[in-house]
């Protein structure tokens, strides 16, 4: 018997009632583990602060911060740090605990952790940025370090916000902490290959499913959601492997061309506030139908819950690449999987970016550092290797493959729960 948890109820499709119906669903195949299933339906630790600045006009602003560390049987906590007005405390347990299951299910020794300020940074000038992210750092510096807890990029954050952080947490600590962030410029310790790295995994996974689907990438339509770090950085990838972007959405739209959409065009367009409908290359459309496209791919690389019920009904892709976190809703999951769609799960499709984060990590611990191709080969290998046995899973029960991702890392993280008992 467990109380349930007094500070969040969650409602069925935001992203943590997502993730506790992901972990519902994994529990039958977890045999006698199945016991300590409610590790993963509670946040370990959960640290909510207050991060005041002093703004350009001389106004005293609050913003409320998260981080959230979801378990650390297996390791220190690991995930990034968004910036987003809409960040909620419960939309950080939930990327905390999809970074658990993400971390287990490519077998990297740490556990999960996310963090985030309610804040919306295109209103922030540089420096208040800089202000916003030192407080943020030192008041979350009482749960993070580089043998507790280490972030890293998410949602419009970057190397230079992983900068700020590092220096900050060094001046609180009196050293040069380079292993407390991941996602670090390269000369403070970064590690080649990082900022490529999530898309390079989507591309790799979905290279992968499309093979065992039987899906020629030469002339494969896609269309991408979102066309920042991951959504941008795949679609490369794809184009170059012989595949057309037929559809682009970001927040300033969407556009569309079933020629396909010139990426030496959009991508610095989409750069600038202009955004990817300043690209004078495609026929710019309402967002909702950006669903309806024809296509074989489609992209989440945005934000959770963008494909629901509906959309799910709607689409004509056979392969779905989730590069976003929790972009599908488990009522959406379940129709994909009726209609024969197939679904890579964001906690390995995305995994390349925290796995080069792993990279990161490791060689600034060890002072050494790797050329490009040494990460690259790695991280395409751990990538093969996780999907492999995620696939022989699913197909041993006959599940789909996000619930056989689970399966995979829940074994792991609850057999390290088990054998290292109860405290007291
Ligand atoms: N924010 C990324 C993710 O969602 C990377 C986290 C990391 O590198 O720690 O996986």
């Amino acid at each position: 018997m467990s109380e349930k948890l007094s500070f969040v109820q969650p409602t069925p499709n935001s992203p943590w009632g997502t993730y506790l119906q992901q972990v519902d669903r994994v529990i039958p195949y977890l045999g006698d583990l199945a016991r300590w299933a409610e590790t993963l339906k509670r946040p370990k630790r959960a640290l909510i602060v207050d991060v005041p600045i002093e703004m350009d006009d001389g106004r005293i602003a609050h913003y409320e911060g998260y981080r959230v560390q979801h378990n650390m049987s297996r390791g220190p906590g690991k995930g990034g740090v968004r910036f987003h007005p809409d960040v909620t405390l419960e939309e950080v347990m939930a990327l905390s605990a999809w970074m658990t299951v993400k971390t287990a299910a490519v077998n990297l020794p740490y556990g999960g952790a996310k963090g985030g300020i309610r804040v919306d940074p295109k209103k922030l000038s540089q420096k208040e940025l800089e202000k916003i992210t030192r407080r943020y750092t030192s008041e979350i510096g009482i749960i993070i370090g580089p043998h507790t807890d280490i972030p890293a990029p998410d949602v419009n954050t970057n190397g230079q916000i992983m900068a700020w952080m590092m220096d900050t947490y060094s001046m609180n600590t009196g050293g040069t902490s380079t292993g407390v962030v991941t996602g670090k410029p390269l000369h403070l310790g970064g590690s080649l290959g990082r900022v490529k790295a999530t898309g390079r995994g989507v591309f790799v996974t979905g290279r992968e499913a499309a093979r065992r689907l039987g899906l020629d990438l030469r002339g494969a339509r896609i269309a991408v959601q979102g066309f920042g770090n991951v959504g941008s950085v795949a679609a490369e990838l794809f184009v170059e492997a012989g595949a057309k972007i037929v559809a682009v959405q970001d927040h300033t739209g969407t556009i569309v061309n079933e020629n396909g959409l010139d990426l030496a065009g959009l991508i610095p367009i989409s750069r600038t506030p202009a955004g990817a409908v300043g690209f004078e290359g495609g026929d710019k459309v309402p967002n909702e139908q950006f669903w309806d496209v024809a296509c074989d791919i489609l992209i989440p690389a945005a934000l959770e819950g963008q494909i629901n019920a509906d959309r799910a009904r709607k689409t004509s892709a056979r392969l779905v690449l989730e590069g976003a976190n929790g972009p599908t809703v488990p009522e959406a999951d379940d129709i994909l999987a009726e209609r024969g769609v197939l679904v890579v799960p964001d906690v390995i499709c995305n995994a390349g970016g925290v796995t080069v984060s792993y990279f990161e990590w490791v060689q600034d611990f060890s002072s050494f550092f790797w050329d490009e191709d040494e990460i690259n080969v790695r991280l395409d290998r751990i990538m093969m290797n996780a999907l492999n046995q995620i696939w022989d899973t699913a197909d041993k029960h006959k599940i789909t493959l996000r619930t056989a991702t689970y399966a995979v890392a829940c074994e792991r993280i609850l057999t390290a729960r088990q054998e290292r008992g109860l405290y007291p």
